[in-house]
């Protein structure tokens, strides 16, 4: 998996300053309706229209292929794992 940089927006459920994210289907640059996992809060993120992050709703949800649910599934268990901020709140 690949970091990929792209324009600071804010995650809309803990307020960091998101500019980094890993394309968990490893190809090409983020676009709207992709979907982002939070590297501070793990909460799964989808790019809008203008390219803002916003909480991922029921549709969104329906929409993510159960392989790449999984690959979602790593990525918040590391975030929570390896942000000893976030440890308490488990
Ligand atoms: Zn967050």
């Amino acid at each position: 998996m690949k970091a990929i940089k792209f324009e600071a927006t804010t995650c809309p459920s803990c307020a960091a300053i998101v500019d980094l994210g890993i394309n968990v289907r490893g190809h090409g640059e983020p676009k709207p309706g992709h979907i982002a996992v939070c590297m501070s809060c793990g909460e799964i993120l989808v790019f809008a229209e203008d390219m803002k992050l916003r909480s991922a709703d029921l549709n969104d949800a329906l929409r993510i292929k159960p392989e790449t649910m999984q690959e979602i599934l790593e990525c918040q268990k590391a975030v929570r794992e390896g942000n000893p901020h976030n440890r308490h709140k488990q």
